[in-house]
């Protein structure tokens, strides 16, 4: 019991990572093997329209595909590949893999397709970044689907010149701007006076609070009256009951993500889906 208990802990924290790397490189080489061996993989997840659950497009979600361990959670490689500055070239090569991915499936996604990627503050900052940004779009074949780059207000976000001009820059371009995990962040909002702010996605843990329970919604409802009144475009995250969708219905949410419709997938399983669901 205690064992088990232990592992379970052990894996949750994702200290994990370590017994699975070789002992004779460091955490972040075997990082930067794994980026160059293509190991780190997109994985897809669909982003709905809860009006007529229709597909509006889809979130990547990075997954390392470890030889040994299997897939390793986001959680355990990208704060490694923050600080050791391999963000940038993972980042790079996830949006490469979705390049070439979209553009095999190109004629089946409709006008105004949502392709959006998680964006560190450590890469939006970095001289590159208009660069890969820009390249990255002019990649797709798909001239009419919707580049969202989604910031995370999670880590404390150093709202400083370089990023607001890189993300202003880079939508004047035609990118869409989503601030993610929008209610967790203690950073203030007199940046989103700053910033050209398209979307902001409710974060998982406030849609996962609501239940029967009256007094489960208060906090959503005030982070949804906040943003209504910032004149936001809201997306909801974590959705994964008929109550939550609900309510989310009821508040007139109408892009929603959650396992109760779909979980990140893999390439193939996108195109499975995409082509048993009829565009609307
Ligand atoms: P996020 O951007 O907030 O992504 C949403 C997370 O919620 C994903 O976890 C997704 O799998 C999970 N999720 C979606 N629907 C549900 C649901 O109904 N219930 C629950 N319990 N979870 C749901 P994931 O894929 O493990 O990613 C975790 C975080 O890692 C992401 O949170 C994002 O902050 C970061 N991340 C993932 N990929 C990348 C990346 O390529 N670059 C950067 N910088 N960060 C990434
Ligand atoms: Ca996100
Ligand atoms: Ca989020
Ligand atoms: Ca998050």
């Amino acid at each position: 019991g205690v064992l088990i208990f232990i592992l379970l802990i052990s894996c949750l924290a994702g200290w994990s990572l370590d017994k699975y790397l070789n002992k004779t490189i460091t955490p972040a080489d075997a990082l930067r093997r794994a980026i160059k061996n293509g190991e780190i993989i997109p994985y897809y997840q669909p982003v709905m329209d809860g009006r007529d659950n229709s597909i509006r497009g889809i979130e990547v979600l990075a997954r390392w595909k470890h030889p040994d361990a299997g897939f390793i959670s986001p959680a355990a490689f990208i704060p490694l590949a923050e600080k050791s500055g391999l963000i940038i070239p993972l980042t790079q090569s996830l949006m490469w893999q979705v390049v070439t991915h979209m553009n095999a499936i190109s004629s089946k996604l409709p006008e105004g397709f949502h392709v959006g990627i998680n964006f560190s503050a450590a890469h939006i900052n970095a001289a590159s970044f208009v660069e890969d940004c820009l390249k990255y779009q002019a990649g797709f074949v798909n001239k009419k689907l919707t580049l969202v780059l989604e910031v995370t207000e999670r880590e404390p976000l150093h709202v400083d010149e370089q990023l607001i001009s890189n993300l202003n820059t880079l939508h004047a371009n035609g990118f869409a701007i989503a601030l993610d995990d929008f209610g967790t962040g203690y950073s203030g909002l007199s940046y989103l006076h700053d910033l050209n702010i398209d979307y902001i996605k409710i974060d998982q843990s406030f849609v996962g609070r609501v239940n029967e329970d009256e007094d489960s919604t208060k906090l959503l409802d005030c982070v949804l009256d906040l943003a209504r009144k910032l004149s936001l475009t809201i997306v909801a995250e974590g959705v994964e009951t008929q109550t939550q969708l609900d309510y989310l219905n009821r508040n007139n949410i109408s892009l929603l993500q959650g396992y109760y419709f779909y979980k990140p997938v893999k390439f193939v399983d996108l195109v499975k889906i995409l082509l048993s669901k009829p565009k609307e």
